[in-house]
């Protein structure tokens, strides 16, 4: 079985150990490639997964432009706009969105509930969209701000969700039961914040999809205050785990592909 990532670039990813980790603990013959496209390049690739693949993940910068390339859509990746998994099936190219649903599962072990809770999502690209669409789907009420806010409010009108501009940021964030931090704020950086320092939910989750460093700004002040966090490494495993039982039909090893991701990450955490 052959699989992929398709993104530009991909040499960092921790998707092949993750995913070889899966195939190895599921019994099954398969490789997974980093298969760096440049944008230029894109079209070309996926005649080539069309061919030759059972399957790939799509990463930055290709998960919106991907979707004017596939033969059919999941309800997720038409919502969302997005698609970070392809199922080649008999050469025609299916495409989902596993992030939205990882991001659930993340927090559904995690223990952490959103079923008619106040949600508040920091930023408006892609990664927002799939976590705003699931969190409404699962019944939060979904409330999105972001630095340039014509984004956010594209994002908002797209999935009717509740904007929050700048100067009622404060008090959004105080009375929320989850915080998401889906900008990029914080990423290889540990002294960096999406928010001022000090402004945290007054009782709420706080987590931040970031998973380099395991720990961000963001989340040590919400744990120094005493609030539950939770990192971004669960998202990127359980997103994989469903793109891993789209192209299989076998349940994923979650346990391993956590193991694989945790010991990559640690091999490459530069700070
Ligand atoms: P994206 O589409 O490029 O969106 C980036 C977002 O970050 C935008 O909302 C942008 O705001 C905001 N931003 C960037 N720099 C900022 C700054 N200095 N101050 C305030 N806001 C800033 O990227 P994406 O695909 O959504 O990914 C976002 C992050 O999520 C990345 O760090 C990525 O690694 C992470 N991610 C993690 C997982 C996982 O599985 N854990 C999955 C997907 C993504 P503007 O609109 O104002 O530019």
């Amino acid at each position: 079985m052959k699989l992929g990532l398709i993104g530009f670039p991909v040499e960092h990813s921790l998707s092949p150990v993750m995913q070889e980790a899966a195939l190895k603990a599921a019994g099954l013959e398969g490789t997974y490639l980093a298969l760096n496209t440049p944008p230029a390049f894109l079209r070309a690739r996926l005649q080539e997964v069309r061919r030759d693949y059972a399957g790939v993940n799509v990463t930055i910068p290709h998960k919106e432009s991907v979707l004017a390339y596939l033969d059919e859509l999941s309800p997720e990746a038409r919502a969302i706009g997005a698609a970070n998994t392809i199922v080649c099936d008999q050469h025609r190219l299916i495409g989902y969105n596993t992030d939205a649903m990882g991001f659930i599962s993340g927090l559904d072990e995690a223990g952490i509930s959103y079923r008619n809770k106040k949600a508040l999502v920091l930023g408006a690209g892609g990664a927002a969209r799939a976590i705003a669409y699931a969190l409404q789907e699962e019944g939060a009420h979904v409330a999105v701000y972001n630095r340039t806010l014509e984004r956010a409010q594209a994002l908002c009108d797209a999935l009717g969700l509740h904007l929050v501009r700048e100067s009622l940021l404060e008090a959004a964030v105080r009375s929320c039961d989850l915080l998401v931090n889906t900008t990029s704020v914080g990423l290889q950086d540990p002294h960096s914040s999406p928010l001022p320092a000090g402004m945290l939910p007054r009782a709420g989750a706080v987590v931040d999809i970031v998973y380099n460093p395991p720990v961000t700004r963001l989340m040590q002040e919400a744990q120094n205050a005493g609030l539950p966090t939770l990192g971004g490494l669960p998202m990127l495993v359980w997103q994989g785990a469903l793109a891993f039982e789209l192209w299989t039909g076998v349940k994923a090893d979650v346990r391993v592909m956590y193991e694989a991701a945790q010991a990559r990450l640690n091999e490459t955490v530069r700070l």
